[in-house]
């Protein structure tokens, strides 16, 4: 039998064929995976990770598709979207979450049991996977300062790291890049007034819709190099507007690409080429994306 024989057979996942993937990034643009499943459960997640090693099939696993550029020319395997396995429970005196839920959802819960210490990360459009992945944060605070522990499949196996362990550093994990998905993580919060937490929320979701730009992005493009801050480099740089095709330097935020209904990926990416090019040589800084490639380019 072959890989889209057992798929459809043995998967119970709903799966669909050339599935455009701007439906499912936030840049809104690139082409098409040949497989695209969402699965709601470890079991569904195991079978299909376990199919594709056994056929030989790429896979890449995904979140909420904020801080990915697909190729135009599509991805030649299985995208497996985990935004379906998504509650988020007490274990203990713990919050614990699976990899797909809605970082404003753990938010919300954490609102609902007055617990504090994720308010700063409110607003960012991750799923708790990427989050934990990408080490995302904002306003100084990460969403590594508060797990205790991270729970992956990898081969079949469940395993569990505790924060230590995870490498976490500037938007970096062990896990980025690396063929070991995220499937939950727990988090230790402190107990706190609800009206204070609603207080920090609503000041965290303030300061970001004063600094971020409306409109298709996928956040920073590049990460902060040491010392310095991309945006201000390449707002110095003149480059705030810059257009190719129908992708935009943010006039706002000079970190933020926009896209309008005419982008494809490749004026994405030929912007981020440009944009490196140019910093390194009125600055002599190399600027290194934050933005994961998923295909060729
Ligand atoms: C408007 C906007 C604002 C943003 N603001 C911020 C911000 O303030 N701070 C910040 O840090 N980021 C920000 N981002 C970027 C983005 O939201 C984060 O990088 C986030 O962590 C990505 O989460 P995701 O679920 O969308 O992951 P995806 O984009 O789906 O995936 C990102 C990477 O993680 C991998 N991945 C995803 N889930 C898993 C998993 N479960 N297991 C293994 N690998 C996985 C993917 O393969 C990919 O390599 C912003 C983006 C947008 C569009």
């Amino acid at each position: 039998m072959g890989f889209k024989d057992e798929l459809l057979e043995f998967t119970h996942a709903k799966i669909r064929f050339n599935e455009p993937m701007k439906r499912h990034t936030a840049l809104g643009v690139g082409g098409k995976a040949k497989y695209f499943a969402e699965v709601d459960s470890l079991y569904g997640l195991n079978l299909l990770t376990t199919l594709a090693q056994k056929h030989r099939v790429k896979y890449k696993v995904i979140g909420n598709g904020t801080n990915v550029l697909v190729s135009d020319n599509g991805y030649e395997g299985i995208i497996i979207c985990l935004k379906k396995l998504s509650d988020v429970f007490f274990k203990r005196d713990e919050v614990r979450a699976m990899a797909g839920a809605n970082l404003d959802k753990l938010i919300k819960f954490t609102l609902d049991h007055r617990l504090t210490g994720l308010e700063a990360l409110s607003g960012i459009p991750a799923t708790v996977g990427g989050a934990v992945v990408m080490n995302a944060g904002a306003f100084g605070h990460n969403i590594s300062d508060r797990i205790t522990t991270v729970e992956t499949l990898c081969g079949g196996k469940i395993k569990i790291y505790d924060k230590e362990d995870c490498k976490f550093s500037y938007r970096k994990s062990r896990f980025l890049g690396k063929k070991e998905t995220v499937v939950s993580a727990s988090f230790k919060l402190d107990g706190c007034e609800r009206d204070a937490v609603m207080n920090n929320i609503k000041k965290y979701r303030e300061r970001r819709k004063n600094v971020q730009p409306t409109g298709k992005s996928c956040g920073s493009v590049f990460k902060n190099p040491t010392k310095y801050s991309a945006g201000a480099l390449i707002d110095k740089a003149g480059l705030k507007g810059y257009t190719l095709g129908g992708a935009k330097v943010s006039e706002r935020h000079g970190n933020f690409i926009l896209t309008d209904s005419r982008a494809t990926a490749s004026d994405v990416y030929a912007l981020i080429q440009y944009i490196k090019e140019e910093i390194f040589n009125i600055f002599g800084v190399r600027l290194s994306e934050e933005v994961e490639y998923i295909g060729e380019f």
